[in-house]
């Protein structure tokens, strides 16, 4: 059986008369066939693997191209890459590895399709598709990979020992994959994980943390964290996530699970945003529980300042993973910090303290509510009901103060130079008391957030000062 239906892009029919004409054997391989047989719609990354030169062949067939792409050629790994339309094709000559213990990058010879084949991670990123014209399409997958993509499961070609071992990002990858595609691991690679997962720490961070983004992007992260943490990775690669795992009872008093818990969130929160940081939030909205965590005889378990805590921990953590430290962290940061806000509102809804909120929040407040939302993960229907129904009308109350009182990126109605004329000063203590007063007026609902009566509020609040219209 031959699947053409694969290769109807035009370019492979470029391919296959350039691989012709060269007298080179030529493969799609990896990523593309796998996400063809799982429909998972058309993927743009194109793997060629070609029994000799790569490089050649995507010269060849830039030059066949109707438009002539440039070819960018590493020769350091013997690739070559060329973009037609919106795909990105790769060439590479077909290769056998062997490793060395300290180092993941293998020493490479050139071999046959059979040695391509035996390097490549899964039994399911194995498959590849002939390219010339005397096997076009037809299917070869030696490790039965095909099977192993209909029953969902992520297998090493080899003995997942020594797979894991050479390259130990594969580790990484295995869960990925597992929660992308919603695959079972086999029980000896899982194994073969847990064995080596120590040798995680020769793989670069920016490697892991892609690793961990995609994870996250998944629609039900969890399959891949509960897999990183029952291996050993979670521990060496987010300690802070292992730390809230367990329940302590002291007294006949217990706290959840925080680690189960964090999970939850997070999956909750994948059902209603793709934003990746906000994401990241959910996993890291409790790190500070670890560290705040204190037994009380009178009142239980408590993590009193665990928001702070955490928001700082976030720096730390995204620091350790070469994570950017820019708005993004200082996104997370806020989520972190402010992730219980909502929480006591949801009890008492003031006007003023829904002020307060949209103010400390700014534009981030329908994220937090989001993150807020997703924290809900009570097993008691009522009160599921309950606290929903109270974040809806928290979230009702931001739009109707909203509307009312544009605290939202708040600006001062009455400036520190408009202060410094009307009482001839200059630039002092008294005008920032000022400004906190009236900020704090129009948070508390005593003034309107308008020029004139903060004006009149400035006014009495100066006299009280002992300051004097100049
Ligand atoms: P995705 O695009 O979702 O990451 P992919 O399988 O296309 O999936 P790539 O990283 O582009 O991922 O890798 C392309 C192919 O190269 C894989 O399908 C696999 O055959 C092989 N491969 C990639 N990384 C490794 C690795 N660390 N060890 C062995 N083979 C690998």
């Amino acid at each position: 059986m031959t699947h053409k239906s694969a290769l109807q892009h035009p370019v492979f029919k470029t391919i296959s008369e350039s691989a012709d004409n060269l007298g080179v054997d030529a493969y799609v391989i990896g990523g593309y066939v796998r996400d063809y047989f799982l429909e998972r719609g058309n993927a743009k990354d194109i793997d060629v693997v070609a029994i000799g030169s790569g490089i050649e062949l995507a010269q060849n067939v830039a030059n066949n191209l109707p438009n002539n792409p440039k070819v960018q050629v590493f020769k350091t790994y013997g690739t070559a890459m060329l973009k037609h339309d919106d795909i990105e094709i790769e060439f590479v000559g077909a290769r056998k590895e062997s490793y060395i213990e300290y180092s993941r990058n293998p020493i490479v010879e050139n071999g046959s399709l059979e040695d391509d084949q035996n390097r490549r991670d899964f039994t399911i990123n194995a498959l590849a598709l002939g390219l010339n014209a005397s096997n076009f399409g037809e299917l070869l997958d030696p490790f039965n990979g095909l099977k192993d993509l209909e029953s969902g499961l992520i297998k090493t070609p080899l003995n997942p020992d020594i797979t894991y071992s050479d390259d130990p990002l594969r580790m990484m990858r295995a869960i990925r994959f597992a929660t992308q595609l919603n695959f079972k691991i086999e029980d000896t690679s899982l194994e073969a994980i847990s064995k080596n997962s120590e040798r995680i720490k020769i793989i670069t961070k920016e490697r892991i943390v892609t690793e961990l983004h995609k994870i996250l992007e998944s629609k039900k992260p969890s399959i891949g964290f509960i897999h990183l943490e029952k291996t050993g990775l979670l521990d060496i690669i987010l300690p802070e996530l292992t730390a809230l795992k367990g329940i302590d009872e002291k007294e006949g008093q217990r706290h959840k699970d925080n680690f189960y818990h964090t999970l939850e969130v997070v999956d909750n929160i994948c059902k209603t945003t793709d934003n990746l940081w906000l994401r990241w939030a959910a996993l890291l909205h409790d790190i500070g529980k670890a560290p705040t965590k204190r037994f009380h005889k009178k009142i239980g378990w408590t993590f009193h300042g665990h928001e702070f805590v955490g928001s700082k921990m976030v720096y730390k953590l995204f620091k350790r993973l070469k994570m950017p430290l820019n708005d993004k962290m200082k996104f997370v940061q806020k989520m972190v910090f402010m992730s219980s806000r909502p929480i006591v509102l949801a009890s008492d809804v003031t006007d003023s303290a829904v002020r307060r909120l949209v103010f400390d929040a700014g534009d981030y407040v329908e994220d937090l509510m989001t993150l807020c939302e997703a924290d809900i993960t009570t097993k008691n229907p009522k009160k599921f009901k309950k606290y929903h129904n109270n974040f809806k009308i928290v979230r009702d109350k931001i739009v109707e103060v909203e509307e009312r009182d544009h605290v939202r990126n708040f600006q001062p109605p009455v400036t520190g130079e408009e202060i410094m004329e009307t009482f001839n000063l200059k630039p002092s203590r008294e005008i920032g008391i000022i400004k906190e007063a009236i900020k704090e007026a129009i948070l508390e609902g005593e003034i309107p957030n308008e020029h004139d009566a903060a004006f009149e509020f400035m006014l009495e609040k100066a006299k009280a000062l002992g300051l004097q219209v100049s």
